[in-house]
């Protein structure tokens, strides 16, 4: 087992401050932390698998202790293959719960080595999710405090090319 890692997995499509504060909280608890931008060919995602990985690979960054990695098998699978047992998921009030319970309780059962830990998020970022992010962006709110500059103008380019 390697001991102080964890796996930080999801979509972030695109990634938020919500997603980000989490990979900092995460690294300043564990040694090391992978965080893997998932390829779910079932979920279509507005910004690339690649566009993905190279935004939090620029964010993740100034983390030493983490490393950004594209993964498209399951977390599980990733967890036995480098012998991490740690999956941590940031956590919303309401919205997340069922949804994570069960994802954690699958996990488990496939691979009862690897332990679900949830971390709450901060109340600014509770009711951020990148869903409502891509919905804002096109009503035209103002999103500065939910995602970086660099993110909000691929958004809007992507969503102007949707037209
Ligand atoms: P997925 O699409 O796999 O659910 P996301 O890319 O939406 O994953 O999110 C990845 C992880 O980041 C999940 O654990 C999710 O709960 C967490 N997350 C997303 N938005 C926030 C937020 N605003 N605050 C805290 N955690 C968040």
């Amino acid at each position: 087992m390697k001991e102080g890692f964890a796996i930080f997995p999801g979509s972030f499509d695109p990634p938020t401050y919500g997603h980000l504060n989490i990979v900092e909280r995460a690294s300043r608890i564990f040694k090391h932390v992978d965080v893997l931008v998932s390829t779910n060919s079932q979920k279509k995602s507005l910004f690339s698998t690649q566009e993905r990985y190279q935004l939090m690979e620029k964010y993740c960054a100034p983390y030493a202790n983490v490393n950004v990695i594209s993964w498209r098998g399951l977390i599980v699978e990733y967890a036995r293959e480098h012998d991490i047992r740690v999956i941590i998921r940031g956590l919303r009030p309401l919205s997340d719960f069922a949804y994570e319970f069960e994802l954690a309780a699958l996990n488990y059962q496939i691979n009862n080595n690897v332990e679900t830990l949830f971390i709450p998020t901060a109340t600014k970022y509770s009711v951020l999710r990148s869903s409502s992010l891509k919905e804002m962006a096109a009503l035209g709110v103002g999103l500065d405090a939910m995602a970086p500059a660099e993110v909000i103008d691929m958004l809007h380019e992507k969503l102007a090319a949707q037209k």
